[in-house]
Formats: C-alpha cells, sequence, structure tokens
C-alpha cells in the first residue's frame, strides 16, 4: 500500500519518517488509505480510526494526511446526515489541496464536493466536482480511483448522462475485478442493475444480478438489504411477486440483523415488500409493511420514505376500492413531497451558506495572520516575522552550505526629528524610510521594522561585500532623498551594520548581535555609516 502511495505523494514519502510515538508517517498513510476505502462498505467502523488519525497527523505536521483524515470524518457525517458539516470540511480541505497543489487532496476533496452537492440535489454543481475528483485521482492507487469513477458515474447519472455513466461504471468495475474487490464490485454491479431496471431492460438486469449472486457466492459474502432491495424490485418488474417476496425474507425475517446496515435500508425493503404483497392479491400483510415502514420512518426521520409510504397506502387503498381513503393518503403524499421539496431548499440554502463561510473565514483568517505579520505604521514586516523568516533562512544557509546577510539600520539623532518638529512628523519620516527599505529589497530578501526608529534587512545568498555595497547604496540613497519637505534643513541619515554568515555553524540570535555589534561601532564611529565585517578587523 506504501508504495502505491509514494507514488501519489512524491519522493516525500520515500524516506521512512518516525514521529516521538513511533508511529511512522508510511504507516499512518496506509492507515488512511485503508480508512478511504472502507467508508463506502462499512462507514460506522472508520469514524473512530479517521479521528484518532487525524490526532496523530496534526501531533507530527503531517498536514496531509492530517486533511486525508479529516475527508474521511466528512464522508462519515454526510452518511449520517450532517450535510452542512460534511460540505464545510470538503470545501475547507479542497481550498488548502489547491494551495499545495496536492493532487490526491484535490481528487478526494472533489468527490467530497461531488457527494456533497448531489446530496443536496444540486446535480450540475455535483458534476463540476466529480469529473476534477475523477481525472485528478488519475495516479491514485487503483481502488480509489475506482471509487472516483463511482462517484463520478452516480453523478452522472443524476444528471440524465445514462450513457456516459455506463462508460464510468464500467471503468471503475473493470479496476475492481483485476483487484478481485467483491465488495465494490457487487457495488457497481447493483447501480448498474438497478438503472436495466428503471430502464425496463429486464434480461439485462437479470444478467446482472446474475454476476452479484455468483461473485458473493464465490467470496461468501451475505447480501444485505439494498442489495436484496435492488432484486425484489427486478423480481416484481417481471410480475413475480412471490420471488420478490423470498428475495427479501432474510430483512424480513429478522429486521433487527446484520442485513440492513445503512438507516434507510430495512424501510426500502418494506415498501418493495408491500407492493409484493399488494400484487401477490395480500393487502393484510401489505398494510402491515406499510404501517412499520411509517413508523420507522418517523422514528428515523426519513422524510421521504415517509411520504412514499402515503403514495404506496394511495395504491392499495385504491386496490381493494377505497377511493375516498385512497384520495385522503394521495393528498398526505403530496403535501409530505411538498414539505420534503422545502425542507430541501431550506437544507441547500443552510448547508451552502456553510461552504460559503468557510471560504469567507478563510480569506478573513488569511488576511488576519497578514495582519499580525506587519507593522501598522509603516506596513514593513515586523518583528515577529523576521524572527520566524530569519530561524528558517539561517537553517537553509547552514544546510545548503550558502552565504546570508543581517545588516540592522538605525536613524542617526531621530530623538532630534521629534523635538524638533512633532511626533506626527516623525512618524512620517518613519513611513518614506520603510517606503524606501521597502523598493530597495525583493524576494527572497525582505526589510522589516524591528521597533522604533530601528530596521533589519536579510539578504539571503549576499556574499560579504555585495552587502557591504548594497548598504552603502542604501545609506546614500536614505541621505540624499527630498526631506527638506518635511525636516526643512535636518537632514535624514541611518547608521548600518552589516554582518554575513559564510559557513560554520549560527542562529538568528547571533547573526542579529553580530549585525548590532558592527551597528554600535557605526555609530561610536560618527554615524551616516556602514560597518562590516571586515571593516572592524
Ligand atoms: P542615535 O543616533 O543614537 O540612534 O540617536 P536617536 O535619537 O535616534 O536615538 P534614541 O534611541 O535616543 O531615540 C530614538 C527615538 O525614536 C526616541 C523616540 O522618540 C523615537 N521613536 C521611537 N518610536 C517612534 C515612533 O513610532 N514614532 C516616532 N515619531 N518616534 C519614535
Ligand atoms: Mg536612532
Ligand atoms: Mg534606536
Amino acid at each position: 500500500m506504501s508504495a502505491m502511495l509514494s507514488a501519489v505523494h512524491g519522493p516525500d514519502t520515500a524516506a521512512p519518517s518516525r514521529g516521538p510515538a513511533g508511529v511512522s508517517r508510511e504507516s499512518l498513510a496506509a492507515l488512511l488509505l485503508d480508512l478511504e476505502l472502507r467508508t463506502a462498505d462499512d462507514f460506522r467502523s472508520v469514524a473512530g480510526p479517521a479521528r484518532r488519525a487525524e490526532r496523530t497527523a496534526r501531533r507530527h505536521g503531517w498536514t496531509d494526511l492530517e486533511k486525508r483524515a479529516e475527508l474521511v470524518t466528512g464522508d462519515v457525517l454526510g452518511r449520517l446526515g450532517r450535510v452542512a458539516e460534511q460540505g464545510r470540511i470538503a470545501k475547507s480541505v479542497n481550498m488548502w489541496a489547491e494551495e499545495h497543489a496536492d493532487r490526491y487532496l484535490l481528487a478526494r476533496s472533489h468527490r467530497l464536493l461531488a457527494i456533497f452537492h448531489r446530496c443536496l440535489g444540486d446535480a450540475a454543481e455535483a458534476l463540476t466536482h466529480a469529473a476534477p475528483g475523477a481525472e485528478y485521482a488519475d495516479a491514485a492507487p487503483p481502488l480509489i480511483r475506482a471509487s472516483h469513477l463511482i462517484t463520478l458515474a452516480l453523478v452522472l447519472d443524476v444528471n440524465g448522462s445514462y450513457a456516459q455513466a455506463h462508460e464510468q461504471f464500467a471503468a471503475a468495475l473493470e479496476i475492481a475485478t483485476a483487484h478481485d474487490a467483491a465488495p465494490m464490485e457487487i457495488t457497481i454491479l447493483n447501480n448498474l442493475a438497478f438503472t436495466a431496471y428503471e430502464n425496463d431492460d429486464l434480461a439485462e438486469a437479470d444478467a446482472l444480478v446474475a454476476r452479484i449472486r455468483s461473485i458473493a457466492a464465490r467470496h461468501a459474502l451475505v447480501l444485505d438489504g439494498l442489495y436484496l432491495d435492488t432484486m425484489a424490485r427486478i423480481s416484481l418488474g417481471h410480475g413475480r411477486p412471490a420471488e420478490a417476496l423470498e428475495v427479501l425474507r432474510p430483512v424480513l425475517e429478522d429486521p433487527a440483523g446484520p442485513l440492513v446496515t445503512e438507516g434507510d435500508a430495512l424501510p426500502e425493503c418494506l415498501l418493495t415488500a408491500a407492493e409484493a404483497y399488494r400484487s401477490g392479491g395480500q393487502p393484510e400483510q401489505a398494510r402491515a409493511a406499510l404501517d412499520e415502514a411509517a413508523r420507522l420512518a418517523g422514528e428515523r426521520a426519513l422524510a421521504g420514505v415517509a411520504a412514499r409510504v402515503h403514495e404506496a397506502r394511495a395504491e392499495l387503498f385504491a386496490t381493494t376500492g377505497d377511493f375516498p381513503a385512497a384520495y385522503a393518503e394521495y393528498r398526505l403524499f403530496h403535501a409530505a413531497t411538498e414539505q420534503l421539496h422545502s425542507a430541501q431548499r431550506e437544507m441547500r440554502a443552510h448547508a451552502a451558506q456553510a461552504v460559503f463561510e468557510t471560504a469567507e473565514a478563510r480569506r478573513a483568517t488569511e488576511q488576519f495572520r497578514q495582519l499580525a505579520l506587519r507593522d501598522p505604521l509603516t506596513g514593513l514586516y515586523n518583528r515577529r516575522h523576521v524572527d520566524e523568516q530569519l530561524e528558517r533562512l539561517v537553517e537553509t544557509a547552514m544546510r545548503d552550505g550558502t552565504t546570508l546577510s543581517v545588516a540592522l539600520l538605525d536613524l542617526d539623532f531621530f530623538k532630534r526629528v521629534n523635538d524638533t518638529f512633532s511626533h506626527g512628523v516623525g512618524d512620517q519620516v518613519l513611513q518614506q524610510v520603510a517606503a524606501l527599505l521597502g523598493t530597495a529589497v525583493a524576494e527572497p530578501a525582505l526589510a522589516a521594522r524591528l521597533g522604533g526608529e530601528e530596521f533589519v534587512l536579510v539578504l539571503p545568498g549576499t556574499d560579504p561585500a555585495t552587502a557591504a555595497a548594497f548598504c552603502e547604496q542604501l545609506r546614500r540613497k536614505l541621505r540624499g532623498h527630498p526631506w527638506a519637505e518635511l525636516t526643512g534643513s535636518l537632514p535624514v541619515t541611518a547608521s548600518i551594520g552589516v554582518t554575513t554568515y559564510t559557513g560554520g555553524t549560527t542562529s538568528a540570535s547571533t547573526l542579529l548581535s553580530l549585525a548590532d555589534r558592527n551597528l554600535y561601532a557605526a555609530k561610536h564611529a560618527g554615524r551616516d555609516r556602514v560597518v562590516h565585517d571586515a571593516s572592524r578587523r
């Protein structure tokens, strides 16, 4: 499994990395792949492990794995009916994946967004995610790829693109068969069989059911309620109600048994059974089955099932000649359907809002993050940002054996500007100095205000001579700036101390104190000058 994953994630999974708790990145990735593959068949059993995997990944700083775990949780939440939460997770991971150009997470998050929009009944929007969900999965492990093709097929189906849906199902089936993934094969064949039944192609439906049965037998798999329901409907399509009831018997005899894992499996089977009883001339049994389906629908808040129970009762009453009762039930069916649609609209609006807020919050957070790194007076980076960046740049320089220069700049006799004019004029001077510094440096170099009238320049990859020349040029530019408009005859100058890392071991604080020592020397030697390491020797 991990070999397949490293093909997805590239070189960063190649070297085993082990966290303090002894969990390796590879083993966590393999666990996640297992959870990702299991959600379709057995979503309840993945919830706990997914939460634990998320915490483990976060503790180790394996953010991509953390996001994968979040998506598994999002999948489960949707199946539990917590659709808005699912949408929010899918959206936020999708934004992260885009930012980090992570193909695997792009695939996974688009797939979940497709499921989310399909659940909300927005078929077109679902398709705009299902397609990239399948496309980005092109280098993913085969069974993941197959599951993304299944999602695409289901979404194409609700869009009415039956031929294309069939094509995607067929491609997924080929992968599932090649990898002997029997539960996935059965899922796909079940979908194909149901579609064939809906298109009145009963011969095709029969052939598909035969394949399902033979795979189940070969792998000793017990077919659960949803599959039996498809088969029973096909029997009904053939006009064989007794056969339909025989197919459903394991569920009807043991309604609390292991065959009804999904919340709506049992009531669906009961609806099918009621139709079989009705067309088989057993109205009493039909009524009992519908009463039980209604009870379950109420208990589990299955509004769609509840509505269809009314519809089935209307048909049942009509069969027995009780037309007033049939009409009353038909009106209930109509009202329930209306209510269902308005509830769906509301849920859709609510969930769409949640997803929108995620995107907004993300933008706001990024804005706040940027603000937190900036000095409010000048807009330059602040000390906090320098502290963060300098650590990182020092590590890079030591690792790669590159040079790194750090310059401290302090305005000369700045107190006089404040005292002679005003604090406001002083502020304007600081802003103009900051602007000069800002335009003088370009990525990866950076300029920041450390506080007061003190600034720092960090110049990666700059050797001592270049750094000294750069600082000298800057000093001249500063002194030559048309300050008279602000400060009249009072000049604005700066002293600069610059140091360069050229090898060995150092740290951010060492470089800053070496630069500070040179700055002190510049002040001491009369200000308005640059002191570098060599000029001190
Ligand atoms: P030196 O050449 O030795 O650096 O002299 P100096 O006057 O620049 O040094 P000193 O550290 O004594 O004074 C710094 C002054 O900077 C003191 C303070 O009034 C002023 N200052 C610090 N922060 C700000 C600010 O945000 N705005 C303004 N206008 N002045 C500030
Ligand atoms: Mg000063
Ligand atoms: Mg100072």
